[in-house]
C-alpha cells in the first residue's frame, strides 16, 4: 500500500498512542539495509501507549539471517490513498 512520510513531532516526543491505523512504523537495519514495517496494532501488543518511539527503537533486533545488528534508523509513514493521506481522525468527546 503507498504511504509517505509524516512528522508527527519531535523523535523524543512521540509516544505510541500517537500512531493511528494508517500509519507504519518503518524501521531500517544500519548494518544491512533491511526494512522493517511495524503497525500500530503489532507494537500495542509488548508496549504501553504512552511508551516513546524511541525507547522502541532500543527493543530493535534485526532478524536478516546473519546479521546481529541492533541499530537502526526509523520514521513514521501514513497510508496514501488515491493520492492523498487517509485523513487522522481526532477523537473528540461528547458532553
Ligand atoms: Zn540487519
Amino acid at each position: 500500500m503507498p504511504s509517505q512520510e509524516i512528522v508527527l513531532g519531535p523523535r523524543y516526543a512521540v509516544k505510541l498512542f500517537q500512531l493511528t491505523g494508517a500509519d507504519v512504523l518503518v524501521m531500517q537495519c544500519v548494518t544491512c539495509d533491511r526494512v522493517y514495517r511495524v503497525y500500530p496494532q503489532q507494537l500495542h501488543v509488548r508496549h504501553s501507549c504512552f511508551t516513546r518511539l524511541d525507547h522502541i527503537e532500543q527493543d530493535f533486533r534485526c532478524k536478516a539471517p546473519g546479521c546481529t545488528s541492533r541499530t537502526c534508523t526509523w520514521h513514521i509513514e501514513q497510508i496514501v490513498r488515491d493520492g492523498d493521506p487517509v485523513p487522522r481522525f481526532k477523537v473528540v468527546q461528547e458532553d
